[in-house]
């Protein structure tokens, strides 16, 4: 479909391509310098010690929940509004997600509170997940852990570039987990970047993301190495060149692109604040504050019930303006409860909040008049107010 306002786009120009030309003139495509670049780069970013690239988001995930020995009759505390990649990542280690409410119809993150309350002997890490750019509340989340020595895992995915009390989110639990995929603030296609402070789990780390072999083929090509053990487990989740390649031309933009998606953002809150029909979750928190700087990754809002959210969509898509729900809640996800035996009712506000969600086209190459039409359209179908 040709869309007037996409929900995303991608901040591609010959930074990109000359990267990829590179690479494939270079004839080396599997992980090597190109990719230690990126690590390099992207840590210094977000001032972590250790970064590891991976095939994705959800790879990072996996990876963080199996080196904190994350297994069978071990709990983890997560939001169900969220990609069900945050939660399939523990049950790839055979563990068992424990979903958590969130907080309000303002802040629609994960509730600190109900995360305290399901916390048994069983619970093992929370993972919080910094859902739309906005960061949780890391101060609690960080003393609730260390307190009762659980491990904290941080699902970044949507806050490449943010900002919260001085360090960046996915600086402050065991791991942070990051997406490049094409609809996230910077993209490599596909990929991601497992991110950790900690040595020890980095050293850990980095080899389970090829097979846990002791030398990669990169080591041999270069003559440091003729053969490998393998005394650990592993996955092959690593990136390539090519990939790599982009993310450092991607990470160049991040800042810019977020930035220009803040003053949209604000666009977008100015336009509809008076419109009584709709809310705008963290409100309050769009433009930043001395505190945070959000990444804008998503603009939700909220409206009165499912049939009007269903036909405010329908009309947006009549009027070439495509709109997105994130998220249908993984609790509520058939294969989740047939497995789990959940049920409707389980986390009132966030089935409450999901129906009635929908998130509203944002991107650093977005146009004020793109801004501007997708406010006009959504003020018609409330009456031209
Ligand atoms: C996109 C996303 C993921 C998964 O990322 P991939 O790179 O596609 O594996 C995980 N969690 C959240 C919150 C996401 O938005």
């Amino acid at each position: 479909m040709d869309w007037k306002v996409p929900l995303s786009d991608i901040d591609f120009g010959p930074e990109e391509i000359e990267g990829v030309k590179k690479v494939l003139t270079s004839k080396w495509l599997a992980t090597g310098e190109v990719t230690a670049r990126f690590e390099k780069e992207f840590a210094d970013f977000v001032g972590a010690k250790h970064a590891i690239a991976v095939s994705n988001c959800t790879a990072a995930l996996h990876l963080a929940c199996h080196i904190l020995g994350i297994g069978p009759g071990d709990e983890v505390i997560l939001p169900s509004l969220t990609f069900v990649a945050t939660a399939n990542a523990v049950l790839y280690c055979g563990g068992t997600p424990v979903f958590a409410d969130i907080t309000d119809e303002r802040n629609l993150l994960i509730s600190a509170d109900d995360v305290e309350k399901k916390i048994t002997s069983k619970t093992k890490a929370i993972t919080v997940v910094h859902y739309g750019g906005y960061c949780c509340d890391m101060e609690r989340f960080v003393n609730m852990t260390r307190a009762r020595g659980l491990f904290l895992i941080e699902d970044a995915a949507h806050v490449p570039g943010g900002y919260f009390n001085g360090k960046h989110p996915g600086t402050f639990g065991e791991f942070g987990c990051f997406s490049f995929f094409p609809n996230k603030n910077m993209t490599t296609a596909e990929g991601g970047m497992l991110i950790t402070d900690d040595d020890e789990l980095a050293r850990k780390a980095r080899p389970a993301r090829s097979h846990g072999l002791t030398t990669m083929t990169w080591d041999r090509h270069r003559g440091h190495a003729y053969s490998y053990d393998v005394p650990t487990f592993g996955f092959n989740y690593r990136i390539d060149e090519i990939r790599s390649s982009i993310g450092l031309a991607q990470l160049m933009k991040l800042r810019p692109n977020n930035e220009r998606r803040g003053f949209f953002a604000s666009a977008y809150r100015r336009g509809l604040e008076g419109l009584d029909e709709i809310s705008i979750p963290f409100k309050d928190r769009i433009g930043g504050s001395g505190k945070e700087k959000p990444s804008y990754h998503l603009f939700p809002i909220l409206v009165k019930d499912e049939a009007t959210r269903n036909l405010l969509m329908e009309h947006l898509k009549k009027v070439g303006v495509q709109t997105s729900i994130h998220y249908p809640p993984i609790h509520l996800f058939s294969y989740y409860r047939s497995t789990f035996q959940l049920k409707e009712g389980l986390l009132p506000k966030t089935e409450h909040v999901s129906k009635r969600l929908l998130t509203l086209p944002l991107y650093g190459t977005m146009e004020e008049e793109q801004v501007r039409y997708v406010i006009d359209s959504i003020k018609n179908f409330f009456g031209g107010k």
